[in-house]
């Protein structure tokens, strides 16, 4: 066995020998660029069941690629330790581990019995609402598959190109059921992105505990075929800023149209602390925050949620939008907590800004020199 466990590795350069189970071992590809490794990852587990993360960046990863395999003990040394990453760490651990190409390697072929085998922290099913947009762990949950759909094919609002799609849907003890979305390739073979592994009837104490609280009521797996069709849904129709103005508020609520437009101006308020139930706007009550709409009234800890309040146009003219969310996370690729945490108080953070039209005279001075927030003309939004 090795010289330390892995709880008594300190960050800097370390010869001592630690002896591992390389209990997931998974690539990560730029999402631009399919055929671009970005760098490999392994979750380590020493005899105790203590956790690391490791990290193989390009050059080092063909070397490993046939020398570890998933499941494997090794003896590791001439390694890398430095603090964790800040985001999406598979396991609790303040370190992390770099293997380079000077790592040795060594594979231990008497393993202990009691040696583990997996890792994991499960989050409830009934608490997951509050791991959305929750990056510095990645979430493990355990449950009862109890429907699998069908691959379908559909374009997502405001996407150009068509994508497939599974639904998994998984329920707990207590009969909370979950929808577990599989996009693209991973619709097709069963799986997450790259770093998630789904564990199928595994004998631990968490599976066995939720296997006999169902007891005989198990019903078989429900094969849900998707009413939508699985043919591409027709492309959403093309509209100016003019025309897009024109329309009917009550007869096209429902409808989706592609616009094509410049940012021109975006107000300074650029999040809001929502209802964790509903997401309308909480006020502070106390120490905790109330909700405002009066038919939720719920009171407890708010969630920041960006809200982009902006006078956007094109050639036709401009007009007012708001973007909640999602949709402004897609174009800050950051999270409105890590924004709000990045930024000093009443401050537009770069990433928001930047989305703003390069040639306009006013913004573009703003956006050069990150002046605070009174740059910009604030405008109120119905
Ligand atoms: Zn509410």
């Amino acid at each position: 066995m090795g010289d330390v466990l892995i709880p008594s590795l300190m960050t800097g350069d370390c010869n001592d020998t630690i002896c591992v189970r390389a209990s997931r071992f998974w690539e990560f590809y730029d999402l631009n660029d399919e055929t671009k490794l970005l760098h490999a990852d392994l979750v380590l587990l020493d005899e105790e069941g203590n956790s690391i993360h490791a990290q193989i960046y390009p050059n080092a990863f063909q070397r490993f690629k046939t020398l570890i395999k998933e499941g494997n003990v090794y003896n590791l040394a001439c390694f890398w330790v430095k603090k964790s990453n800040d985001k999406y760490k598979p396991v609790t651990n303040e370190n992390m581990i770099s293997l380079s190409t000077w790592t040795t390697i060594e594979v231990v072929v008497e393993i202990p019995h009691a040696f583990p085998m997996f890792t994991y922290s499960l989050t409830p099913i009934e608490q997951l609402p509050s791991r959305v947009d929750y990056t510095e762990y990645f979430t493990d949950v355990i449950g009862i598959v109890t429907a699998i759909s069908n691959v379908i094919t559909l374009r997502a609002r405001g996407r150009q190109n068509d994508s497939l799609k599974r639904v998994v849907t998984i329920c707990s003890e207590s009969n909370a059921s979950m929808d577990v979305v599989l996009w693209a390739s991973g619709a097709v073979t069963l799986a997450g992105n790259s770093p998630c592994k789904w564990y199928i009837n595994l004998d631990v104490p968490e599976a066995r505990a939720l296997l006999s609280s169902i007891g005989n009521t198990n019903q078989p797996i429900r094969w849900d075929q998707q009413m939508t069709p699985t043919k591409a849904t027709p492309a959403v129709e093309h509209k100016n800023i003019s025309e897009i103005k024109d329309l009917n508020p009550f007869k096209y609520k429902k409808m989706d149209f592609l616009v094509t437009m410049t940012i021109r101006n975006i107000d300074s308020s650029w999040w809001y602390n929502s209802c964790y139930k509903c997401v309308k706007t909480a006020k502070p009550y106390g120490d905790l925050y109330k909700c405002t709409d009066s038919e939720c009234n719920y009171i407890g800890k708010p969630v920041q949620r960006n809200k982009l309040s902006m006078i956007a146009g094109d050639e036709t003219g401009d007009t007012d939008f708001i973007m909640f969310g999602r949709w402004v996370q897609r174009l800050t690729k950051k999270t409105a907590d890590t924004l709000i945490a990045e930024n000093p108080q009443g401050f537009i953070p770069n990433e928001i800004t930047r989305l703003l039209e390069k040639k306009s005279n006013s913004m573009s001075a703003s956006q050069k020199t990150q002046q605070a927030p009174t740059k910009f003309a604030s405008r109120s939004m119905q």
